[in-house]
């Protein structure tokens, strides 16, 4: 297949013209925030930087660190770098891990972060001859927005399809052919079974690619998506803080997302110590909008954990690339002392060919922690396996020790027991936080 590209110029560009632009668009970002933003110039002026000290990227660790919290702390207005006339569009955090914040957009910053979500749609193979079925959630949330835009921009036939419904998605994307299905893996997998439920294999349907995002999800859900769906299935990242979906994107290698670098520059420091670590190592990912207008952040700290790497990629596009994010490191669960992500968990239930249907819970009783794990049985698994689920359980409890060093008790539950997700799964119930 002949690769494309959305914007050959930059997304081909060399090392050296990306790294010329970031220097130029990072030296006027620091001064267009310092002027504008009085939040983030105290903040400065406490670690005694001032603009003229930013000459290039390699001063980018003088600025000082934005968390969620500044977000929090400055909500709704406080970081805001353009006039409230000036901006068209708010658009909110899903408020996984606390209180929402919100994010502001000019309209430059709107047809910016299209453009992104364009580059990633045309990776995945997207053409003006697509039919772009959007099942993200539309509204606040990124996902529907920033998709939407982008398959206008490439001039796919847009089905604006939000997330829920299922039977109207399965029933639209059959009726109108859609090729490239947009939605979180999680629901990705949920249409997946309901239209083999409804007697649909992978070559009944149109469909020829995923782009799905938003949440973690491990190679394994992927093959898992990928076999049921007969689609090529690709990753996208972002967060609502920096734009939305499309910060990164997926090629056809599939073998991490590459970073609009002529937007955005991405660092990887040590979590505890803020120290900016070399390229392979794993750590925060840490990233700084060079163009944004309304809502720029410098140095936004995103706790999401991964790795970044600038191999040459065989797709031609020379941005750098970010793994797959392990997980934020507020994800991270710490039980009797052991640290367990939930992505390793579903990486052994799919190796051993469970579901991705699953529920973690942890609790404190007298003082120890407790583990629990409920995975639901397929219907064929659950009419043939009736009498020997004790054993089958002791088999996945010591699949999980050999993986994460710790057994769970594992609970095989009936078919269709564990709520599916149309948006974010939500995967952990951690009950020693209401203590
Ligand atoms: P919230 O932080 O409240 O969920 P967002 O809706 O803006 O707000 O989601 C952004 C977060 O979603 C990211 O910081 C990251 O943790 C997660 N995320 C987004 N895309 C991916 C992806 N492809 N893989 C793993 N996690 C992702
Ligand atoms: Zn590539």
């Amino acid at each position: 297949m002949e690769q494309r590209y959305y914007q050959p110029e930059i997304e081909c560009a060399s090392p050296e013209t990306i790294k010329a632009l970031q220097d130029e668009r990072l030296v006027k970002q620091v001064k267009h925030v310092y002027e504008n933003v009085p939040y983030y110039r105290d903040m400065m002026d406490k670690k005694g930087v001032k603009p003229e000290d930013i000459k290039s990227t390699a001063d980018l660790h003088k600025l000082p660190f934005i968390t969620k919290d500044d977000l929090r702390e400055a909500y709704p207005y406080g970081l805001l770098a353009k006039p409230l006339s000036e901006c068209v569009r708010i658009q909110s955090t899903s408020g996984t891990t606390g209180r929402r914040v919100v994010a502001f957009y000019t309209q430059h910053d709107i047809d910016l972060w299209e453009d992104c979500c364009a580059r990633a749609i045309v990776a995945a193979g997207g053409t003006n001859e697509d039919v772009c079925q959007v099942s993200y959630g539309y509204g606040l949330f990124t996902g529907g927005p920033g998709l939407n835009g982008g398959s206008h921009k490439v001039g796919c036939l847009t089905l604006p399809m939000s997330s829920g419904n299922t039977e109207r998605q399965l029933q639209f994307m059959t009726d109108l052919n859609a090729t490239i299905l947009c939605c979180t893996p999680s629901y990705a997998a949920y249409l997946g079974e309901s239209l083999r439920e409804k007697g649909y294999g992978p070559d009944d349907i149109p469909l020829k690619a995923g782009i799905f995002g938003a949440e973690p999800w491990t190679e394994e859900m992927r093959h898992d998506i990928e076999k049921t769906l007969g689609i090529k299935a690709y990753d996208i990242y972002g967060l609502t803080e920096i734009s939305g979906p499309g910060v990164s994107f997926e090629c056809s290698e599939q073998t991490g997302m590459h970073i609009n670098e002529d937007h955005f520059i991405a660092e990887i420091i040590n979590p505890e110590t803020g120290e900016v670590l070399p390229e392979g190592e794993i750590g925060e990912l840490v990233f700084t909008s060079l163009t944004k207008e309304a809502f720029p952040l410098l140095r936004y700290r995103t706790r999401d954990l991964c790795v970044l790497n600038r191999k040459k990629c065989s797709c031609g596009r020379t941005f750098i690339k970010m793994s797959k994010p392990l997980g934020r490191s507020d994800d991270m669960l710490i039980i009797r002392g052991v640290n367990v992500f939930p992505s390793q968990i579903e990486t052994v239930l799919l190796k051993e060919g469970y579901s991705p249907n699953y529920r973690i819970e942890v609790d404190r009783v007298n003082n120890t922690d407790t583990f629990d794990v409920y995975v639901e049985l397929s219907q064929e698994m659950f009419s043939d396996t009736v009498k020997d689920i004790t054993e089958r359980e002791a088999k996945l409890a010591a699949a999980m020790r050999t993986m994460l060093g710790i057994g769970p008790k594992m609970h095989l539950v009936a078919p269709k027991t564990i709520a599916r997700s149309e948006g974010k799964a939500v995967r952990v119930i951690d009950k020693r936080k209401l203590h």
